[in-house]
């Protein structure tokens, strides 16, 4: 398996390239930027992009969609009930001060319970609410594996004062479905550094139970 993270963009989105070395296929969740390096980094490594999976609707996770579309020929996933925020690129643009980036509907949606990801490496889809109306999770239940968008962060939690954002939802998100998944779960949020289920369950102040 390839595994290889990296922030993109002046808000340092982690970007994900999780491939499969004997298929030659790849997915990438959240290409918010710098799609280029995405994409050189894709054929360096002689892989075809199957999806493209955006956590959420945030100019920094979904910015660089389309163009890596356009590069690849991937499909865009997005759950729908983000597609309001898609629909406010410029006003996104706009509070980070940067160029509105080309956007253009999913090609598919990333509901509860779906299945997504490679042949080898599925990952399930948990709809967590909160950070935004469509913010995912991926669950890569095979990898011990969670890519946890801006809903978990190490020591911390997605902001809910957006737009879109609900403060006792990712609560009772984080509660009813991050912390169902087991301790030695790995996290890679959306921001920062990496974690793991357990950590957060012992360490971080939103997750004591009230
Ligand atoms: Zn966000």
């Amino acid at each position: 398996m390839i595994r290889e993270s990296f922030p993109v963009g002046p808000l340092a989105c982690n970007c994900t390239i999780l491939g499969d070395e004997e298929a030659h296929e790849a997915i990438v969740i959240d290409p918010g930027d710098e799609v280029s390096r995405i994409a050189n980094r894709l054929s360096e490594l002689g892989l075809k992009l199957k999806q493209i999976l955006v956590t959420h609707a945030h100019i920094d996770h979904v910015g660089g969609a389309l163009k890596l579309k356009r590069l690849t020929g991937a499909p865009i996933f997005l759950n729908e009930n983000d597609l309001p925020l898609l629909k406010m690129m410029e006003a996104q643009a706009a509070w980070l001060g940067v160029r509105t980036p080309e956007i253009a509907l999913p090609d598919d949606g990333l509901n509860e319970g779906q299945v997504v990801g490679l042949e080898r490496y599925p990952a399930q889809v948990l709809h967590t609410p909160g950070h935004t109306q469509g913010s995912v999770c991926l669950y890569f239940a095979p990898l011990k594996l969670l890519v946890a968008g801006d809903t978990l962060f190490a020591g911390s939690i997605g902001r809910t004062d957006l737009p879109g954002g609900n403060f006792d939802q990712i609560i009772d998100s984080l509660h009813s479905r991050l912390l169902a998944l087991p301790d030695e779960t790995e996290v890679l949020p959306g921001h920062g550094p990496e974690t793991t289920i357990g950590e957060e369950r012992e360490s971080n102040p939103f997750l004591r139970v009230v």
